[in-house]
């Protein structure tokens, strides 16, 4: 196997300086060292650098490398005095200072806090909650009881998880252990959280029985929600703070309600409006006349035009829904539909039977039609 240029692994000129070798190597190591990276070959990136920086950092295997490569240090190469990784000796490379400074900024990753307490804060989970409403409490808004089984802080041992603390004699109260670690090149010295205190830096005398440890408790509970007026299939509203217990004294988390809004057996609603179906007469469609109208406000009077025609929309402002952010009203809207009747009495019917006699056929959508026939 070719081995790669130990320059090019770090990304440096032949004529970089120690100051220069010594950042690249940095920073490829805050990329690609396993416990953070996240990419497939991580390990072997990792692996290479330090290989090329245990190298490079040292001017005499520096010399060595740019005069005979890679033979330089293989096994009987021409490198003579170096014969070989046996006759390696890495101990002046200060692996423990350069990962002291990379890793101190690095609280948020947890496993290189090392920071007493700073085991990592984490806000609860959310939970979504779907909500099957009734048309009108989705419009005017209600209150609803919602039974939940979530995790709560553990109220015997306040969320901790235990009692009695005390500083933890693994790693001092840390949080972290700073163990050799030997590779290829020599031992340098890494920093891990601490196993017996999970890095918080404190154990217990005694664990939670309650909760086992875990400073959180499964509760069934009742909550009361108020749903404001004008909620709709699809909106979601955020109860902050009512969900989950945090780990480590982080926040709770949020509940998340979802609605989902029955079909009401009149009124159709689309967005802030209401739609109705409005049967009329077909004496009040010619006529025109008043007639009582059902609105989510109650029955109103409104006056249909003579001459109306199934499909006229009567407006009625202000008689729609209020939007669930700024209250302001959708209107509503009469769809008309003129019926046709189907069963007359006699009378009725001679009405009718007198009114064919009368020219009612004289429009202009009949003339049109009368050119073709
Ligand atoms: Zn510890
Ligand atoms: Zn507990």
């Amino acid at each position: 196997m070719n081995k790669k240029d130990y320059y090019e692994v770090l990304g440096v000129s032949k004529t970089a300086s120690q100051d220069e070798i010594k950042s690249a190597f940095r920073k490829l190591a805050k990329k690609y060292h396993p416990d953070v990276s996240k990419e497939p070959d991580a390990a072997e990136k990792f692996k290479e650098a330090q290989e090329a920086y245990a190298v490079l950092s040292d001017e005499n295997k520096r010399k060595q490398y740019d005069q005979f490569g890679h033979a330089a240090f293989s096994g009987g190469a021409a490198g003579g005095s170096y014969g070989g990784f046996s006759g390696f000796d890495f101990d002046d490379i200060d692996f423990g200072d350069i990962f002291d400074g990379m890793f101190g900024g690095f609280s948020s990753f947890g496993s290189f806090g090392g920071r007493r307490g700073s085991a990592r804060k984490q806000k609860g989970p959310d939970h979504v909650i779907q909500i099957d409403l009734d048309f009108e409490d989705a419009v005017f808004g209600c209150k609803k009881t919602i039974n939940l089984t979530l995790n709560e802080k553990c109220a015997d041992c306040n969320g901790l998880g235990g009692h009695g603390s005390r500083t933890c004699d693994k790693c001092h109260g840390s949080g972290t252990i700073t163990s050799q670690q030997q590779t290829l090149f020599g031992a340098f010295m890494a920093k891990t959280t601490c196993d017996k205190c999970g890095g918080s830096g404190t154990i217990f005398e005694d664990t939670c029985s309650t909760c086992r440890g875990t400073g959180r408790v499964k509760k069934n509970k009742d909550i009361e929600v108020t749903i404001p007026a004008g909620v709709d299939t699809g909106v979601q509203l955020r109860i902050s703070g009512k969900g989950e217990a945090g780990v480590n004294g982080g926040p709770n988390g949020d509940i998340y309600l979802e609605f989902h809004v029955r079909k009401h057996p009149i009124f159709e609603r689309e967005d802030n409006d209401i739609y109705l179906d409005m049967p009329i007469t077909i004496t009040d469609a010619v006529l025109g006349g008043k007639i009582e109208v059902p609105t989510l406000y109650g029955t109103v009077k409104v006056s249909v035009p003579a001459g109306s025609l199934s499909g006229d929309k009567l407006r009625l402002k202000g008689k729609g829904v209020a939007d669930v952010n700024n209250g302001r009203k959708g209107d509503m809207y009469i769809v008309l539909n003129v019926i046709t009747p189907k069963k007359l009495s006699r009378d009725q019917k001679k009405l009718f039977e007198s009114l064919a006699k009368t020219d009612l056929d004289d429009s202009k959508e009949f003339d049109k039609i009368k050119k073709y026939l």
